[in-house]
């Protein structure tokens, strides 16, 4: 039986994705405009943000709200507290490219207990509680059993604002060319984190991301079997910028060649 939280957040989910749609159908209304560099709003986005809220506020009107579009990020208390990511893969969105999801979590004592995210295109509902295992449109997952880098395939994301780390990134990407079956770049971290979950990709790496893009994939991973840390193998994830995942193997592994080559000084956020 799901808990009243998780059906609330498929409420909202539900709510955001009429957003969407509607707008995906009538594209000459979305409006796009820049945050700042390469970073887009639509219509959509907020539309969307505000439909979740009302259906959770409604829901859960003690709860703290940490929003993309309305509140940016602020700092967790141990209040319940939904982490909100109306449009997570705005780019593709905006230039009609499927694989865009709505992220939402709800955390409480700064630890994930309720995660779902909906990728929009394929309808496809991944759904995790604390310690009651991670779904995908009701069926259990788990992250895949690949023990060896040479047969696995990692996604991630390519920076987009802050370029500093860029030369480093391509020496990373140059030893994944030649040490695994190759590297995705769908275009929304919250799917990347569920292509984990469900074994389809063995790992994930970013760096840049904001909390409303990890913080309900991180938790489908993690009770789908696999692992997420920081690029020092700690728990600063969820703000810290810097964010690996995978089945136990893969993370290692990933954790591992990061390590060695991107240079000491990048590894946590100044
Ligand atoms: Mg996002
Ligand atoms: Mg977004």
């Amino acid at each position: 039986m799901e808990s009243k939280t998780l059906q609330t957040a498929r409420l909202a989910a539900q709510k955001a994705k009429e957003v969407i749609t509607y707008y995906d159908q009538n594209r000459t209304l979305l409006d796009v405009g820049l945050k700042r560099k390469n970073d887009l709003i639509t219509r959509a986005d907020g539309e969307a943000e505000e439909q979740i809220i009302k259906v959770i506020t409604s829901a859960f009107p003690e709860d703290s709200i940490l929003a993309e579009e309305s509140t940016g990020e602020i700092a967790l208390t141990d209040n319940r507290t939904w982490i909100i990511d109306p449009i997570d893969g705005t780019t593709n969105f905006a230039h009609g490219l499927p694989v865009y999801c709505v992220s939402i979590a709800m955390w409480e004592n700064k630890k994930p207990k309720v995660g779902l995210v909906l990728e929009v295109n394929r309808d496809e509902w991944y759904t995790a509680e604390a310690e009651k295992g991670a779904f995908l449109n009701g069926k259990p997952i788990r992250v895949s059993g690949c023990e060896h880098h040479q047969e696995s395939l990692l996604a991630t994301g390519f920076p987009y604002r802050d370029m500093e780390m860029v030369d480093a990134y391509l020496d990373l990407f140059k030893v994944f060319m030649h040490e695994t079956q190759g590297v995705r770049r769908p275009g929304s971290a919250a799917f990347d984190l569920c292509l984990v979950a469900a074994g389809r990709c063995d790992g994930f790496f970013e760096y840049g991301l904001s909390a409303w893009d990890v913080a309900a994939g991180s938790l489908i991973i993690r009770e789908s079997g696999g692992v997420v840390g920081d690029w020092l193998d700690g728990e600063n994830w969820l703000f810290g910028r810097r964010i690996i995942a995978g089945n136990p193997a893969i993370y290692k592994y990933l954790l591992e060649r990061i390590q060695q080559v991107i240079p000491e000084k990048f590894l946590e956020e100044k």
